[in-house]
């Protein structure tokens, strides 16, 4: 069964261990993962089962070390298993791991976010940034009184129904449900937008005036490869919601507490001098725990059961486990540790620069913060539409050569890839070394025919 799931002439090596912990859990989980990405679909071959982590390093079920540039697709911005938080867990772990009443972890981590974002002045903990944008959805909507929603193609908010509406390029299209099992009635009060588009924000505040409840953006978008915001975009986003009624919700699960200490509401809109009315967080803020938020103005936020009357509820939101994970992430993500990611960030991306351009690779690193993802293409990419003109079949090469040589990238061309505190420089030698064979790879691929 292992030899036919594979085909050993693709890929530079085989991983027995990992295949075969895969095998067993494609007969038990739909796919073989618990989160489709994860199943290595877009790349081909066997994803990686992984025992154990440290600093930058992933260990796989075949023993091979891997140089970890996903960090959990963000939360590990000090690296793997750093002490501080491993020992904030095994502490709160002696003391019991749910009590199903308030603690003080929670107004701790509640604390650290209000002290760090200013427009939040208040939070509420929950557990994914799903639950998070579902959440600031309907706070939204309880609070406005209106039923519309306006999202950008492209950006993704977790797997919220309302929201797994992407829809084509269309300006004001209603968005079409992009999976079965959303129903029309689901998507149909959402409005789906080019992103980086203010004339299309602002036709569908014309189009529409009275029912848009809120906006929701990716702060800086993530998840259609790294596409951050024209300058005044975001401004303009925030502008036009105030001019008509609406709430803006910036999307920070991605950003928050990792480009800076207050996320991208701290690189742009602090310096800019406005400020969404909600923003949500997960990713980071959970240390690698469950851990999720959302929160911003006290007025909007006080609708919120018990206080006001949108409910909103989680049996295991404030973990005391996840709280102190998170409160002792942030609490060591400190100026210091921001300034060396953003070092680090630099140099990787960089090194993946210089590469691609030695093989003449036509390429364009799009960076935002210490985030940033490469697209084969020589365009500026703007938006969704534009992402998707890039040449992906060339980061299947590029990915499988990067991975034989110890180095671990989002198994898609259309993710962010993640750095962290702990990429010292023993990692950033071994990703330069793997680069060029990486590069020729990508310089070798041609599109399937
Ligand atoms: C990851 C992500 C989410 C969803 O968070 P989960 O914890 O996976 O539910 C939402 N929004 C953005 C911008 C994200 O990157």
């Amino acid at each position: 069964m292992t030899k036919e799931m594979t085909n050993p002439m693709s890929y530079p090596y085989e991983a027995p261990q990992s295949q075969s912990l895969f095998d067993r859990a494609s007969v038990v989980t739909p796919g073989g993962v618990n989160s489709p990405v994860r199943a290595f679909r877009a790349v081909g071959g066997t994803p990686r089962f992984m025992v154990s982590g440290t600093g930058p390093y992933l260990t796989d079920a075949d023993g091979r070390e891997y140089v970890d540039l996903v960090c959990s697709w963000g939360p590990m911005i000090l690296g793997h298993a750093h002490p501080a938080v491993i020992d904030a867990v095994q502490q709160a772990v002696t003391r019991g791991t749910s009590f199903g009443t308030p603690g003080q972890g929670e107004v701790e981590l509640g604390e650290e976010i209000v002290a760090r974002v200013a427009p939040v002045e208040q939070v509420r903990l929950v557990s994914s940034g799903t639950e998070a944008t579902m959440s600031a959805i309907r706070l939204a909507r309880g609070f406005t009184g209106r039923a519309k929603i306006v999202k950008f193609a492209g950006c993704y908010h977790g797997h919220v129904d309302a929201l797994l509406a992407a829809a084509g390029s269309g300006v004001a299209t209603f968005g079409l449900p992009d999976t079965p099992g959303v129903t029309g009635a689901q998507a149909g009060d959402t409005i789906v937008l080019p992103y980086n588009d203010l004339e299309a924000v602002r036709q569908a505040f014309a189009a529409h005036a009275g029912e848009i409840a809120c906006v929701i953006t990716e702060a800086s978008p993530g998840n259609m490869g790294v596409v951050p915001p024209l300058p005044g975009f975001n401004k303009g986003l925030a502008e036009l919601c105030r001019a008509n009624g609406a709430l803006f919700i910036s999307d920070e699960v991605m950003t928050g507490f990792r480009v800076s200490k207050a996320g991208w509401y701290g690189l742009e809109a602090a310096n800019e001098g406005w400020a969404p009315d909600l923003l949500t967080f997960g990713k980071v803020m959970g240390g690698g725990f469950p851990a999720a938020a959302f929160g911003g103005r006290a007025d909007v936020m006080g609708y919120l059961a018990p206080a006001g009357p949108v409910y909103q509820a989680g049996t295991l939101s404030g973990n005391p486990i996840a709280t102190a994970a998170g409160l002792a992430q942030l609490r060591n993500c400190t100026d210091e540790v921001y300034a060396t990611v953003d070092r680090v960030s630099a140099e990787i991306s960089g090194l993946v620069g210089d590469a691609l351009t030695k093989e003449g690779v036509v390429h364009r690193l799009q960076t935002a913060g210490n985030m940033f993802s490469v697209f084969f293409t020589d365009q500026q990419v703007t938006n969704y539409d534009e992402a998707k003109t890039q040449q992906a079949y060339r980061f299947n090469g590029f990915f499988h050569s990067m991975l034989s040589q110890g180095v671990y990238l989002p198994p898609s061309a259309y993710e962010s890839w993640f750095v962290s505190a702990s990429h010292d420089e023993r990692a950033i030698e071994r990703i330069a070394a793997a680069l060029p064979a990486a590069a020729r790879a990508a310089a070798q691929a041609q599109p399937a025919a």
